[in-house]
This record gives C-alpha cells, sequence and structure tokens, in this order.
C-alpha cells in the first residue's frame, strides 16, 4: 500500500494507526487528557448513539465531535449500520432491514430509518476525518444466496451513499482536499467469490478505502485471513485498508502485513475495565519484537502474590500506570472497586497498542 498518512484536521498521521473506540464520544472511564497521554492518535465514535442522543444541534454548535470532546487526533465515524442491526437481531427493538435501510421502532409507538443517506449526512455533521458507508451485515451464517444478497444491497447503498457524500460535498462547497475521506464496505462472509465481487464494485464506485466487512472470525474459531487476503489483492494501492473492529494483537501484525493499515476494536479498552492487561514480553521498549510469535501475555491483578508486589505491570511501557505504580496498588484498587483501577488499566491498555503501531511503522519504514 503506498498511503503513508491519514489526514486529519489536526495534522497528518503515520499509518497503520489504531483507533479505540469512543462509542459516545467518550472512551469509557478516562477522559481526552488520559487518552493524549496514552498516544493514542484516533478514535472511532459512534454514529448510531450519537444521532440517538446527542443530535445534530450540539455538534452544529460545537462544530464537530472532535471540538466537542476537544480531542485533537483523527475521528473516524462509523456508519451506525452494526449497533442498528445488533439491536434489531438482540431482540430487544423490533425492526427488519429493507433495501431502503434499517428500519426499528425503538419503542412501541416510534419508527425510524436509518438509510445511507441519513448515515452519511449525520456522519458530515459530526465532522470525522473518515466517513463509513452503510453496509449489509453478512450474517457469518448465511449460505451463498444469502450472502449474494447481503452483497448486492451492500453495494447498492455504497453507492448512495457516494452519491449523497458528493450532493453535501458540493453544497457545503467542500473540495477535495477539504472533504473527510470515504470508505467503503465489503461484506460476502467466506465466499471469496463474492467476496472479490463486492471489493471490485466497491472499486468501480470510488473510494478512499475499504473495509473488511462482517464477523471476521471463521467457524472454528480463527481470524479469517483468506477473506482479508482476497480483499487486499483486489484493492488498489493508493487506498486505507481498514481492518473493523480488528482486532487482537497478533491480528493486527499479520493483517498489517498484508496491507491492512488503519484498524479500531473494543478489546483494549473492555479487557482493561475487566482487570485483562497487555503486556509485552521483553524488559524494555527497546526489546520488543511485535514479530516473535509470543510477544505479549495477559496480566490480571487478582492473584494473592501480586497483592505485595512492588514492581510495575511492564518494564516495557512508559504509561503513567507502569511509570507511577506497583502491581499490588492496580491490584488493591481492583479489589476495592474503586474507577481508578479501570482509569489506568485502560491508560495502558491503550498504550499497548500505541506502541504496537509505533513497532509496525518502524517495520513498514
Ligand atoms: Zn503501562
Amino acid at each position: 500500500m503506498t498511503k503513508k498518512f491519514f489526514k486529519s484536521k489536526n495534522g497528518n498521521i503515520s499509518l497503520p494507526i489504531f483507533f479505540p473506540d469512543a462509542t459516545r464520544a467518550v472512551v469509557r472511564s478516562i477522559d481526552t487528557s488520559d487518552l493524549e497521554e496514552t498516544k493514542t492518535q484516533g478514535i472511532l465514535v459512534n454514529t448510531f448513539h450519537l444521532w440517538q442522543e446527542l443530535g445534530g444541534d450540539v455538534l452544529k454548535k460545537f462544530g464537530g465531535i472532535g471540538k466537542f470532546m476537544d480531542f485533537k487526533g483523527g475521528i473516524i465515524s462509523d456508519s451506525g449500520g452494526f449497533q442498528v442491526m445488533s439491536v434489531i437481531k438482540s431482540g430487544n427493538v423490533k425492526g427488519k432491514i429493507t433495501d431502503e435501510g434499517a428500519v426499528f421502532h425503538p419503542t412501541k409507538k416510534t419508527k425510524k430509518i436509518l438509510t445511507p443517506e441519513k448515515s452519511i449526512e449525520f456522519q458530515i455533521k459530526l465532522e470525522s476525518d473518515m466517513v463509513v458507508v452503510l453496509d449489509d451485515f453478512t450474517d457469518p451464517k448465511s449460505n451463498y444466496d444469502e450472502a449474494k444478497v447481503s452483497v448486492e444491497r451492500t453495494i447498492s447503498w455504497a453507492r448512495r451513499s457516494k452519491d449523497e457524500f458528493l450532493k453535501i460535498c458540493d453544497r457545503k462547497g467542500l473540495g477535495k482536499n477539504e472533504r473527510p475521506y470515504i470508505l467503503g464496505v465489503t461484506q460476502g462472509g467466506k465466499y471469496q467469490d463474492l467476496r472479490e465481487y463486492c471489493t471490485k464494485e466497491l472499486v468501480k464506485i470510488g473510494f478512499d478505502g475499504l473495509g473488511y466487512g462482517g464477523w471476521p472470525i471463521d467457524e472454528k474459531g480463527d481470524f479469517d485471513f483468506e477473506s482479508a487476503k482476497t480483499i487486499a489483492n483486489n484493492t488498489p494501492e493508493d487506498y486505507f485498508l481498514y481492518g473493523l473492529g480488528v482486532g487482537k494483537p497478533e491480528e493486527i501484525v499479520k493483517c498489517n502485513e498484508l496491507g491492512f493499515n488503519v484498524f479500531d476494536c473494543v478489546l483494549p479498552t473492555r479487557d482493561a475495565r475487566h482487570g485483562r492487561l497487555y503486556v509485552y514480553d521483553a524488559i524494555s521498549m527497546e526489546e520488543i519484537d511485535v514479530h516473535n510469535p509470543n510477544f505479549y501475555k495477559f496480566y490480571s491483578p487478582d492473584k494473592e502474590r501480586y497483592f505485595k508486589d512492588d514492581s510495575p505491570v511492564s518494564d516495557a511501557c512508559d504509561c503513567l500506570l507502569c511509570k507511577r505504580y506497583s502491581k499490588a496498588y492496580l491490584a488493591h484498587l481492583f479489589r476495592i472497586g474503586d474507577f481508578t483501577a479501570g482509569r489506568l488499566a485502560t491508560i495502558h491498555n491503550l498504550r499497548f497498542y500505541s506502541i504496537l503501531m509505533e513497532k509496525l511503522r518502524l517495520t513498514n519504514s
């Protein structure tokens, strides 16, 4: 891939880049200042939640989600489709997917519809640096014909999204250099001919990048690198390749080798709140080798032997937790259930991921 930078409103960011989830305009348990300390260079915000809970007026007053949060890194907004489809599939909210869009009923008397056009319109109000088109998620259990329906709908929605995007940009007078990036999303599940077809059709419509959509884990529970390869092999060199929801550190390393350069995932922050910390298997930051098969392990501060341990969680980390506090203090904070435990663990895990990006950049350069 020839892309070297992700252009944000606040400057260029080197690739690869990892965007932790700031679903509702906050990375849970830390504030923007903590986030900056972790050297995290971008975040992913959620269109569906912010559309429902914040609304366009607040965004207009503040001049976008970045200014609202006072965050000066890169911002990607998702299409909102995954959330709408998950709430529909969970059965808690009634709804269905039609060719028009995702129709749902937040209450018995209300009906809402998330169309490809509405998703783009709201994302442009968010003033994110990359907008993502609404796609029709291929259920991992889909047979070939069902997967084909989701691919055709995804392509048709991508076309509508691109048209709406160009229309809004023209109306707002946004020239080529002022527009956000627009990302297409490939579907097709495990059916490689459908993945290839979807990728090629999206390239014909024209995007700044393509995302690996759908569920990337196969029936055996392994990461589906085959689909990642098919997408990468059919995507132009100057595109971003985005592993949506990817992932585990070792999956990021392998996808980066295939050309993927943008990632987001809930894992580091969710795991942190559950007391699962990522620790490099190294005695210093210089010694970290992300191409070693077992380059990290998990640390959970729940064993009695840690209660008096005055060493840091990791010697190969320069985060607030590792620089200042001991394993024993973190174990104590988790034991008493103080919010600070989640905060410090989140800071640590996000620094683990930002170090991973730094190491990959060195490998790629
Ligand atoms: Zn740390």
